[in-house]
């Protein structure tokens, strides 16, 4: 059995930029024990003064769309430049299949391992939510170990990219050419979203289907209501297989960022996630602490029987329940 370490382990090895420590440390804040839960609870809050400088860049888009793909050649484009970077992952299918989204050894080849950038996949088996949180905490970790960008990727099935966006200062959204927005899961919603577009793939035959989709996408951005930063999502397209188009991506990035740290936005937009995770980690203790009182599967069976059989209201029996018994 490992060694279990104190606090002060943890910080003074996350901020020297240990691995080791930095992955313990996630996995402590991933824990559901409420020993551990206590312990991340104070390792984060001494970290807290280390965190929030790095950039924050959600990806998002459909399975296939290329996002590995992507992250690998975006991620070599940042190391190349010396840079630092995280990249974590918000997983729905995690929860159906057990595995998880950056499970698979055989994605992100190179950028695993490349020693300026770390890779995390999600934990798996827990509410969207619950993983949500957690990556928000892993985000602050990696942040206090030095890592100046970080990637949270997530597959743009539900509502995982409206968490995603709610922990990032960037959501960049990966669209196929030639897949109709249907075929590409997209609603309205998602577009809105985004910071930017990126038509992926754009590379041998694919390339004047690309630029298609870039014009007909700005055509359909426009029609957006202005987002009030003084910011409009451009369209652009690129190729992680020739590398066309990664840098710009990185440049819009950095654009966004100035123009956003200057016209105040960005601090705007941390405060109002933060406070939005407040309120999303109330639901979710609240929750917790009424699912776990004792008793509560019997009282909450005997409830449903009377709720199935038409004899009570659902809010009446709501309110028994939330009666001491
Ligand atoms: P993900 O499911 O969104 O993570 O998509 P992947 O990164 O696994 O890519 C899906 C498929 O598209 C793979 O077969 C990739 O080789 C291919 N692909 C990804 N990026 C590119 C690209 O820039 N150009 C071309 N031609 N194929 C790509």
């Amino acid at each position: 059995m490992r060694t279990r370490l104190s606090s002060s382990d943890y910080i003074a090895g996350i901020l020297a930029g240990d691995r080791l420590v930095l992955s313990r440390a996630i996995t402590l804040v991933e824990s559901r024990l409420s020993s551990d839960q206590a312990l991340a609870r104070q390792v984060l809050e001494l970290l807290l003064p280390y965190t929030g400088k790095s950039v924050r860049v959600g990806i998002t888009g459909v399975p296939g769309v290329g996002k590995s793909t992507f992250i690998e050649a975006f991620g070599k484009h940042l190391t190349g430049q010396g840079k630092k970077l995280a990249v974590l992952a918000v997983d729905p299918t995690s929860q159906r299949s057990g595995g998880s989204l950056l499970g698979d050894k055989t994605r992100m080849e190179t950028l695993s391992v490349d020693p300026l950038a770390y890779i995390r996949p999600s934990p798996a088996g827990d509410s969207l939510g619950g993983v949500a949180h957690r990556t928000r905490e892993t985000m602050l970790l990696c942040e206090a170990a030095g890592f100046e960008v970080i990637l949270v990727e997530t597959v743009g099935v539900g509502q995982s990219e409206t968490l995603v966006h709610g922990m990032v200062d960037f959501f960049l959204l990966l669209m196929l050419a030639g897949a109709g927005d249907e075929l590409q899961g997209m609603k309205r919603g998602i577009m809105e979203l985004a910071d930017a577009l990126a038509i992926t793939k754009a590379d041998s035959d694919n390339q004047a289907a690309a630029k298609r989709a870039k014009v007909e996408y700005q055509n359909a951005l426009h029609l957006f209501p202005p987002t009030g930063t003084g910011w409009f999502p451009p369209v652009m397209t690129c190729s992680a297989l020739t590398g066309e188009g990664i840098e710009s991506v990185w440049n819009t990035i950095q654009e966004h960022q100035t123009l956003t740290t200057q016209n105040g936005h960005r601090t705007r937009r941390r405060q109002a996630q933060n406070i939005e995770w407040l309120h999303s980690y109330i639901r979710q203790q609240l929750e917790m602490h009424f699912y776990n009182q004792p008793g509560i599967r019997e009282r909450l069976a005997s409830v449903e029987e009377q709720v199935r059989t038409g004899t009570l209201l659902p809010i009446q029996a709501a309110d028994s329940l939330f009666r001491p018994a």
